[in-house]
Parts: C-alpha cells; sequence; structure tokens
C-alpha cells in the first residue's frame, strides 16, 4: 500500500522518515514520539516540521488524529473504520477491529443520517494492572 504518490507535499527526507514510522505504526504515537524517534537521524529537524507534515497527513487523510488525550493528540495511520482499548494508567492504545452492532433510536438520531461510530475501551493494560497490584501487595 503506497499512498505517498497521492499526497501533494515535497517528500523531503524528514517527511520521508516521518511517513516510514508511521506505516504500519501500530503505537498510536504522538508528535513529540515521532520527533524523538526521527531526530536523531535528523539533528536539524524541528519539532515544527514534524507537526506541520502531521497536519497535511491528516488533511489529506492519510492518517487519523485521535482525540482520546487532551494534552497529547495521538495519530493513526491505520484509516479504515476501528475501535480502541485505552489504558488509563500509561495511555496504550490498541486497536479493536470488531464489528459492533450500535442503534440509536429514531428518536436519539435528532434528525441525522448516522454514518458510523466509533467506541473507546477503557481500562488497565496487563502492565499496569500488573504494577497496581505489586503496590498494593507492598503497601499491605
Ligand atoms: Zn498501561
Ligand atoms: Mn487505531
Amino acid at each position: 500500500m503506497d499512498d505517498r504518490k497521492h499526497i501533494s507535499m515535497k517528500l523531503t527526507p524528514q517527511r520521508l522518515a516521518i511517513l516510514e514510522y508511521l506505516e504500519n505504526n501500530k503505537d498510536h504515537p504522538s508528535a513529540s514520539d515521532i520527533y524523538n524517534a526521527i531526530s536523531e537521524r535528523f539533528p536539524t529537524m524541528s519539532f515544527a516540521t514534524v507537526y506541520n507534515t502531521l497536519k497535511t497527513l491528516k488533511m489529506k487523510d492519510t492518517i487519523r488524529e485521535l482525540a482520546i488525550d487532551p494534552d497529547k493528540k495521538r495519530f493513526d495511520p491505520d484509516t479504515t473504520p476501528h475501535h480502541h482499548l485505552i489504558c488509563t494508567g500509561c495511555g496504550k492504545i490498541v486497536d479493536i477491529h470488531s464489528e459492533f452492532i450500535l442503534e440509536l433510536a429514531e428518536g436519539e438520531k435528532c434528525g441525522f443520517e448516522v454514518t458510523g461510530n466509533h467506541v473507546d475501551f477503557y481500562g488497565l493494560c496487563p502492565r499496569c494492572k500488573n504494577r497496581g497490584e505489586k503496590t498494593f501487595h507492598e503497601g499491605s
């Protein structure tokens, strides 16, 4: 899958590196995650370059912006409809590709033609759950 040809922005080496980092990335990285991962290879690259590239990619529907954490936008290169499982401890986001039958009653639709939905599941990932249990045992 090579959508790069359809993006009408100059593919500088930095932008290419951002695209490559995002391709098939399942971590839902934030702009600073991406910056930190790539800046070693491009020491002169600014955070604004990463931020602006992400903004362009979002406009082109190449990536999806997730507003799960208001302090730290996360980015998803998988633009197919899917849901998320989110760790409230560490912010880990896992894809859920099941489909859920969620029906709004006619009276709840407010005249909308409903075209989709997105479900966020919250909980603790195994690592955070483990850590919490350890703290609990140490304290007792
Ligand atoms: Zn966690
Ligand atoms: Mn996702």
